[in-house]
């Protein structure tokens, strides 16, 4: 049941296609809430840092429900840092909807719905943002989850091989190796996961071949 008191901060709710991780492809409404408490040195939602407007649970569902498809991505900004999006993402399950949700990987994850499936990011050195990263959220990650890893250079790729290593990441949740946008020829990152036989799966952002831009994150 949706509580009508609980209320979310909202930059945008759209329709376009995934453009990461297993959905990729599928038309689905992104729900992007508002403030992340991160920086990091690529990032490409800035505008969602501030502003915004306050909508009850009931407003996004409906929002949802109009753009009607049946794929839900909840992302940011940093959707995590506003308690509500719990009672959200339930309530999306509940509708029956496929949820996802797209998180930095600096706050915790264990009371998201377990329906819901979670693509979370393991920030890279060249992120400027690695010492935010909750190593412990790795244990609560499940099969069909995903961990994602943003690659800019050699030093990225090297620190990543090791870090999934370490944590046994890969045994918990499909990892994915994708290259910063720009900064890193994508033909070199898939040549280094081939020479090391890595057992992560390398992917390009969907959106950014189609429209060079952010419209599907
Ligand atoms: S976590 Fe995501 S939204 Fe926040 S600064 Fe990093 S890339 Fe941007």
């Amino acid at each position: 049941m949706v509580n009508g008191e609980d209320r979310l901060r909202i930059t945008e709710i759209f329709l376009s296609l995934q453009g990461e991780a297993d959905a990729v492809g599928w038309p689905t409404v992104f729900v992007r809430l508002t403030g992340c408490p991160l920086r990091c040195n690529y990032c490409d939602t800035e505008y969602a840092f501030t502003g915004g407007e306050t909508l009850t649970l009931k407003e996004i569902i409906e929002k949802v429900s109009e753009l009607g498809v049946s794929h839900v991505c909840v992302t940011g900004g940093e959707p995590l840092s506003q308690k509500s999006v719990h009672p959200l993402m339930k309530s999306l399950c509940d509708l029956d909807y496929q949820v996802s949700l797209e998180t930095s990987g600096a706050l915790d994850i264990t009371q998201v719905d377990p329906r819901v499936s979670i693509v979370m990011d393991l920030k890279t050195p060249s992120s400027g943002e690695v010492d935010k990263n909750l190593y412990g959220n790795i244990e609560h990650l499940k099969a069909g989850d995903q961990l994602k890893l943003v690659i800019a250079d050699q030093s990225d790729y090297d620190w990543s091989k090791q870090t999934i290593a370490e944590y046994g990441a890969a045994t918990k949740a499909t990892v994915l190796f994708s290259p910063a946008f720009g900064q890193l020829e994508p033909q070199k990152l898939a040549q280094w996961i081939i020479d090391d036989r890595l057992n992560v799966r390398f992917q390009l952002q969907l959106h950014k071949i189609l429209w060079g831009d952010e419209k599907g994150k």
